[in-house]
């Protein structure tokens, strides 16, 4: 009931918002186009409904056909329902689906630069990846990543800061780095590899089997909220912060260029409009649900809070900018994502500093 209250809430905002475009004739005008109905597919890379990510795709596909008045409606399909999670991007590039939902970093076997688009170790926060994207050109070469596969990325939920992980036994030095076996994706995946440890990337429904057997030592997945509804406590005692490896991890909305452009300009308007409110919308269900959901771990399951020491996190830090650094240099796309990512970065760190970091400081006092 909750989230129907929310969702009626957002469309009524976005519709709102949406009002001024809905009437502009300059977008094709409302005549002919106008009552064209469109059937779309959405697949993901989450699990059916799954919390925040599952149904942030699932309130997406309800914004777009509410926002529309009906003339886009839109099946959403779970991982391995219409596709596996891993071949969203595929399906969206095929034409199979006309969107997708899921993390840049997925893909980074095809594309070399995707994984600054959605996370990188020790980098930008939420607010930051949001602004780098929107105002500081992040989205321009994102959409100049995809374009050879005809697809057109948006950002489309955040996660914020994630958790370190799910551990069987306590990280106390650089050297229990060694050898660990853990489900990490992306660029984090390499920094763990290169610190000695064996990174895995398994699909969230894969992960607490792996975790609970011992096929895996450790496991990242994503904050309390989704790790709770995972089960991760009764896998692993030991779950540690902060989540260097993500620390404000962008969600991606693929869309089917073809299909996009197929669109009248007030139908784009309306997809592309409730991505960014999804965007929007995810960042503030995960800020509240995952401090609810620490709670219930810690005082109902009694899970073991660790910090990881100094010296580890020092280590994995300098190592992520051999990484980032040799991840930039693999091809020139990379070099100028890179590049953009690190200018802004280094322009944002010293007004970050006086504003959010030394206002969140202060609560320590
Ligand atoms: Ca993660």
């Amino acid at each position: 009931m909750q989230r129907r209250a929310l969702v009626s809430g957002l469309g009524l905002a976005a519709a709102g918002a949406l009002a001024a475009c809905t009437r502009d004739p300059g977008g094709g005008g409302a005549g002919a186009s106008g009552d064209r109905r469109y059937a779309w597919k959405l697949v993901t890379t989450w699990p059916p409904n799954f919390p925040a990510l599952g149904t942030g795709a699932a309130n997406l596909a309800k914004l777009i056909e509410r926002c529309s008045g009906g003339r886009i409606r839109v099946k959403v399909y779970g991982a391995g329902e219409l596709v596996p999670p891993f071949e969203v991007f595929d399906a969206v590039s095929a034409g199979t689906a006309e969107l997708g939902h899921g993390g840049a970093y997925y893909w980074k076997g095809k594309i070399n630069a995707a994984s600054f688009f959605s996370a990188v170790p020790f980098g930008l926060s939420a607010m930051e990846m949001n602004a780098w994207l929107h105002y500081g050109g992040g989205l321009d070469l994102w959409r100049e990543a995809y374009a050879p596969f005809g697809v057109l990325p948006m950002p489309c939920g955040n996660s914020g800061v994630q958790m370190g992980g799910w551990f069987r036994r306590e990280i106390d030095s650089v050297a229990d780095l060694k050898g660990l076996k853990m489900r990490i994706p992306g660029l984090g995946g390499e920094v763990l590899a290169r610190a000695g440890g064996t990174p895995v990337t398994l699909p969230g429904q894969e992960i607490f089997t792996a975790l609970q057997t011992g096929a895996i030592d450790a496991t990242e997945w994503v904050g309390p909220y989704n790790d709770l509804a995972f089960g991760l406590h009764q896998a692993a005692k030991f779950y540690y912060y902060p989540g260097w490896q993500e620390p404000g991890t962008v969600l991606e909305c693929l869309i089917n260029r073809q299909a996009f452009e197929s669109l009248p300009e007030d139908l784009q308007a309306i997809v592309t409009t409730c991505c960014r409110a999804v965007n929007d919308d995810m960042l503030a269900e995960f800020t509240a649900r995952n401090h609810e959901a620490l709670a219930t771990l810690v005082d109902k399951h009694g899970v073991q809070l660790r910090r990881f020491p100094d010296d580890v996190l020092r280590e994995l830090k300098r190592v992520s900018e051999q990484i980032v650094a040799e991840t930039a240099a693999k091809d020139p796309l990379s070099r100028k994502v890179y590049d953009s990512f690190k200018a802004f970065e280094r322009k944002s760190a010293p007004y970050f500093a006086v504003s959010e970091q030394a206002m969140l400081a202060t609560r320590s006092l």
